[in-house]
This record gives structure tokens, C-alpha cells and sequence, in this order.
């Protein structure tokens, strides 16, 4: 039986999630994921587990299973990593890794300095960008376990280049990121965004209130361009 899609007019897919490969899982898995995803009437769902943490089990079992996953699924399945972007910009992982994967989403998680050093930010979220290795960032305004209050002309930069690059933001409830001002910034200059969970937990799977209401309150629903699984 076909599901409803409750969150109309966002997109019916979850391309940030969990599974029993990153460490920092509660109750995910490839399988409980993917059935989740169907009982919420998602119409595709990305397993994009840390790539520090697949690392220590071996990327190809976790290709293996995660494929093996989606030939059986109902619904679209893509294999996903969450890279951690060094400091550098370029990514944690080799290229001929990465292109392996359906999706790849880059995250700042650490600053070379103590704290968060917002031109340290800067360079780095800049440089990966235009290294286009990534198809989504990750919660932008939120690094090291806190809030980054980026300056206007970050935002904008950022934005800009993202763009350029095609490069999508998420909307991201588990960290509750990015900032109003990071939204607004992206849908003005039409970077896309895509509504994600990060889900670390079964229930997080596909919930998207906290997405919706917020671009109710900001006015922005029917003004965001939203990243469609066949663009990726
Ligand atoms: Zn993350
Ligand atoms: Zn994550």
C-alpha cells in the first residue's frame, strides 16, 4: 500500500541519515531505515554514515550492504557517505572512494583551532566548495557542537559558491541548522536545499515539522528550489 506524503510541499526524501555503521546510532540500521522511509511515504532515502567511523569497518562491506539494501527496497535507495572536510577543504577521503557513492555530503565537525575560529571557517568551507567534491553541505551554522554565528558576507560567499558549483544546503532538524539568515541567504541567490533528518534514531526518520515550520515562519515555502534525487 502506498504511504501519504505528509509534508507536501517538501520534497518526499531523507538524503541525511544514520545507520548501525556510525558509532553515534541509537536504534538505525540499513534495513530499519529503509522500512521507516516507507512507512512514511518517502519516496527516497540516503544512508550516509560518518565516513571516520566506516573507515574502522571497511568501505566495501558497507557498499556491499547498503546496495544489497537498496535492490530489495520499494523505494530509492542512495549510498552516501558524511565526510568530514579537513582543513584544507579537501575531503577526508580519496576521490576514487567518493565516486563510488551516490551521494556524498561534506561536514565541517572540527576547526583546526580551538574553538571556532570563523576565518579558519571561512577558508575551509570556501576551498571544498570550489573543489565541487561534495553534492550537499551539511549544517552549515553548526560545527564543533555549537552554533557558528557566521558575518553576512560569509553567508553570502558561502551561498555564491555553492551555487557555482551545484552544490545543495541541508535543512537539517538534528542540529537545527542553518541559521534563519543562512536560509533566507540561500533562497534568495536559489542555491537548493533538501530537507534532511540526520537521523540517529528510527522516529527522526522522514519527521520533517521542524522544516516546514520554519520556512512557514520565514515566509519561504513556495520560494525554495529543492534538490531533486534525479539531480544528483
Ligand atoms: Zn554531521
Ligand atoms: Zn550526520
Amino acid at each position: 500500500m502506498k504511504r501519504m506524503w505528509a509534508y507536501s510541499p517538501l520534497p518526499a526524501t531523507d538524503l541525511h541519515t544514520h545507520s548501525e555503521f556510525s558509532r553515534c546510532s541509537v536504534d538505525t540500521s540499513v534495513q530499519g531505515n529503509i522500512a521507516t522511509a516507507e512507512l512514511r511515504g518517502l519516496r527516497a532515502i540516503a544512508i550516509t554514515d560518518h565516513s571516520s567511523h566506516v573507515k574502522k569497518t571497511g568501505f566495501r562491506r558497507y557498499i556491499e550492504t547498503v546496495r544489497a539494501a537498496a535492490y530489495r527496497a520499494d523505494i530509492t535507495v542512495l549510498t552516501g557517505l558524511e565526510v568530514d572536510i579537513r582543513p584544507d577543504g579537501e575531503p577526508e577521503l580519496g576521490r576514487s572512494l567518493l565516486k563510488k557513492l551516490d551521494i556524498v555530503i561534506g561536514s565541517l565537525h572540527k576547526l583546526p583551532r580551538r574553538g571556532v575560529s570563523l576565518d579558519g571557517y571561512r577558508k575551509t568551507v570556501l576551498t571544498a566548495l570550489r573543489k565541487s567534491w561534495m553534492n550537499i553541505l551539511a549544517h552549515p551554522t553548526y560545527v564543533n557542537g555549537r552554533e557558528v554565528h557566521l558575518p553576512d558576507y560569509t553567508i553570502q560567499e558561502i551561498c555564491d559558491i555553492a551555487y557555482e558549483n551545484s552544490i545543495a544546503v541541508e535543512l537539517n532538524s538534528h542540529h537545527r541548522s542553518p541559521s534563519d539568515d543562512f536560509i533566507k541567504a540561500c533562497v534568495d541567490r536559489g542555491v537548493k536545499l533538501t530537507p534532511t533528518s540526520d537521523a540517529h534514531r528510527l522516529r527522526q526518520i522522514g519527521v520533517f515539522d521542524w522544516h516546514l515550520e520554519k520556512l512557514r515562519r520565514l515566509d519561504l515555502l513556495d520560494k525554495v528550489v529543492w534538490l531533486r534525487v534525479e539531480d544528483l
